[in-house]
């Protein structure tokens, strides 16, 4: 009876300790995250730019009119990986930082109405060159000049509704991923199918 006691409290000490150790390895792993949060996982890969980030919206007509599914679908469909994905209602505050740029566009007032309007759905997609690829996906800003094809050029008709928003510059790409997410809500994981999407 006291052998046995003895070799259990000696299991429990030994999950104790693997516990306590993959505390530690996560603690670690939180510390090294900002580089992480901006370019993706350390590029172990002969493809050079292949954990490059961009920030895709889905826009409030976009979730009103049941498109968030078809957006993501094209992007998982391209071969892209997706790191991140949340809803949410913008703030007004979240919105000016984000369209800094425009503030002093005539549009502005309609399109802070419009985009707080309700809910967006932004994602962080992963993937060689994948800043520039999804601009030529989303096409166009106005969708009378998008191409068919494209997600403004299929669904929609005017460029105040527009359907998505994507980040049009690595530089872009980097300050609204930052201004959208935290770093822990962006994860790094590896895609079972990589070496059909890339050559090593
Ligand atoms: N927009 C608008 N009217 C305009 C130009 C732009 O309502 O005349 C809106 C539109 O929703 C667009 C957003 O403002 O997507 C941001 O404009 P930007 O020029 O950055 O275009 P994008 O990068 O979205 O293609
Ligand atoms: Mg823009």
């Amino acid at each position: 009876m006291i052998i046995f006691q003895r070799c259990s409290l000696k299991r429990i000490l030994q999950h104790a300790q693997c516990y306590l150790r993959s505390l530690e390895n996560s603690k670690s792993l939180a510390r090294a995250f900002p580089s992480v949060l901006l370019h993706g996982h350390r590029n172990t890969s002969s493809v050079p730019g292949i954990a490059e980030r961009t920030l895709i919206a889905v826009k409030p007509d976009g979730v009103q009119r049941r498109l968030v599914g078809k957006v993501i679908q094209r992007f998982e469909q391209k071969g892209f990986k997706l790191v991140g994905l949340k809803m949410l209602q913008v703030s007004e505050d979240l919105l000016s930082q984000h369209y800094r740029e425009l503030r002093t566009k005539p549009f502005y007032p309609s399109l802070v109405h419009y985009m707080t309007s309700g809910p967006v759905v932004v994602m962080v997609w992963e993937g060689h060159n994948v800043v520039q690829t999804s601009r030529a996906m989303v096409g166009q800003t106005n969708p009378a000049e998008a191409r068919p094809g494209t997600v403004r050029g299929d669904f929609s008709i005017h460029v105040s509704r527009n359907v998505v928003h994507a980040s049009d510059s690595l530089e872009g790409a980097q300050r609204e991923i930052q201004l959208w997410f935290q770093g822990q809500e962006l994860l790094t994981w590896t895609c079972c199918n990589h070496t059909n999407t890339y050559e090593e």
